[in-house]
């Protein structure tokens, strides 16, 4: 680990040719992959789970209410790039958002806008306003480019070699590695050391696009609440809870950004 960390900063700080600054965050992260090339997996690996899992028909009432949320926070990310003078770096995402029928306490969005939500997490969420929270903070990782900023920092623990515009995708080491970041069934198996920063993140900007989407920010606190009793209550903690820390301090965060969200809270947007 120590060795994975110090290669780390190695790159970071020598190679940051590198790295690219994210729009929104507006901070600098490695980038060893194309955004293309990360959509191109990620509708493979969409698709194929899509074609395992149950998919809820879209006539269903939770089925609709997930595309609408959804929907409602897309076009909230593109009202907010606009606010900020940001266009040019609006992602090209071809948006789709699913409900899968599954126990899990789960949901999460892939490089491209590709979206799935658990009908485990509904009984959690309870509300269309918390159920924005958990999709804001989803689809901010996904516009924040965490998954290619924790895949280059894979492949470089790893020592994989990129050149060029190498077609990433056709590499097994590369599509394994993808997979392991990305993978929806499995739990992330290395937390690397900026995942708690990539959560702060998540839930920063989660709050502002729910609050323009026209959902209240505040309900975050109670969504997380509820989140924090579920694990005191569980036997083993859900996938979802061992990749996103729910405790006091998650709170105590939320509570600090709410003033700042609930600036941009238009409940008439709904
Ligand atoms: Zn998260």
């Amino acid at each position: 680990m120590k060795t994975k960390i110090i290669l780390l900063f190695f790159v970071l700080t020598i190679v940051c040719i590198a790295c690219s600054r994210n729009a929104i965050t507006g901070r600098n992260q490695l980038s060893l992959v194309s955004e293309s090339e990360m959509q191109k997996m990620a509708i493979t690996q969409y698709k194929q789970f899509l074609g395992e899992s149950k998919v809820v028909p879209k006539t269903n009432d939770n089925a609709e209410m997930v595309r609408r949320v959804g929907q409602r926070i897309a076009r909230a990310i593109t009202e907010y790039y606009q606010q900020k003078g940001i266009t040019n770096d609006l992602p090209s995402y071809k948006w789709e958002f699913n409900l899968v029928e599954s126990k899990e306490v789960n949901a999460w969005c892939m490089p491209g806008g590709k979206v799935v939500v658990y009908t485990g997490i509904l009984p959690v969420t309870q509300n269309e306003d918390a159920l924005a929270i958990v999709l804001g903070h989803e689809i901010t990782h996904a516009v924040a480019g965490h998954g290619r900023e924790r895949m280059s920092q894979e492949m470089v623990a790893q020592g994989i070699q990129v050149a060029g515009n190498v077609a990433l995708g056709g590499n097994p080491q590369t599509l394994s590695i993808f997979n392991n970041v990305f993978g929806p069934t499995a739990q992330v198996g290395v937390l690397l050391p900026n995942s708690r920063n990539q959560e702060y993140e998540a839930d920063h900007y989660g709050l502002i696009f729910a609050a323009i989407a026209g959902y209240n920010p505040q309900e975050a606190i109670a969504f997380w609440t509820r989140m924090m009793n579920l694990k005191q209550g569980a036997s083993q903690t859900p996938p979802f809870l061992s990749s996103h820390p729910s405790d006091a301090d998650r709170i105590e965060k939320l509570k600090q950004l709410m003033p700042e969200a609930l600036t941009y809270y238009k409940p008439g947007n709904k």
